[in-house]
């Protein structure tokens, strides 16, 4: 690893909330190959790229139960990018992101939002991925060493689409992309960073699909619409 590739992963490090290195033991420290990923930011990358480096990736746990990938999909020059959390079943089986009942509220958000502001973009406008690409057991919430390896595909995504804004949607997408641990409620409705490019975090669809959160459902209605606003006017 050269300085400058070392420089970026100490700044995805920090991205993601690694503040401290705390070097092993030199005894336990891993005799073999360190740098199990490629590159973070390889020069001139593309989707396709990081596709293809992702591979048939054993590089985390949660390879062992899933049965396909879920890389992303929609528009690779989107001027948004919705993040998600992982993959559920229905993305599992069909190995796209959003395509089950959380998936067809999100396309309800985001078409009937756009076309009540006059807004004429739909979902296939945007881009859409998630911070793991493969399904956690029993939809659990990923860990943090899954977050880290499978991260740095995400952040490549997102250097390389260069979206307007970014819509993290939940605390784990907020978590990953802004590196903080304060939840959804705590962030929601304003504005944050990565890099450069605008955040807005709001609630995941399949919190807003439980009955009793009605106050929630318009209060992700207030946040898409200022994305929306914020990148499309
Ligand atoms: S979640 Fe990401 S890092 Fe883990 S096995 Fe799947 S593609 Fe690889």
């Amino acid at each position: 690893m050269n300085t400058d590739e070392l420089r970026e992963r100490l700044r995805f490090l920090n991205d993601i909330g690694i503040k401290e290195l705390r070097l092993p033991p030199v005894a336990m420290a891993p005799p073999t190959k360190i740098d199990i990923l490629p590159s973070l930011s390889p020069d001139g990358d593309t989707l396709a790229r990081i596709s293809a480096d992702i591979g048939d990736c054993t590089r985390c746990k949660l390879h062992a139960g899933r049965n396909k990938i879920v890389f992303g999909s929609g528009n690779e020059n989107a001027r948004l990018v919705f993040v998600g959390e992982g993959p559920g079943a229905d993305e599992d089986a069909q190995g796209f992101p959003f395509v089950g009942r959380a998936g067809q509220l999100l396309t309800q958000m985001i078409d009937g939002t756009a076309s009540k502001e006059g807004i004429p973009i739909r979902r296939s406008d945007t881009y859409i991925c998630n911070v793991v690409k493969c399904r956690p057991p029993e939809n659990r919430t990923p860990e943090p060493d899954e977050m880290a390896i499978c991260g740095e595909f995400l952040f490549r995504q997102l250097m390389t689409i260069k979206p307007k804004a970014i819509c993290a949607l939940g605390s784990t997408a907020a978590k990953a992309v802004l590196g903080t641990k304060d939840g959804v409620m705590k962030l929601r409705g304003n504005w944050h960073k990565w890099r450069d490019i605008p955040v807005m975090v709001t609630y995941h669809p399949s919190y807003l699909l439980r009955p009793y959160n009605q106050n929630a459902k318009r209060e992700a209605w207030e946040d898409l619409k200022k994305v929306l606003h914020y990148v499309y006017d």
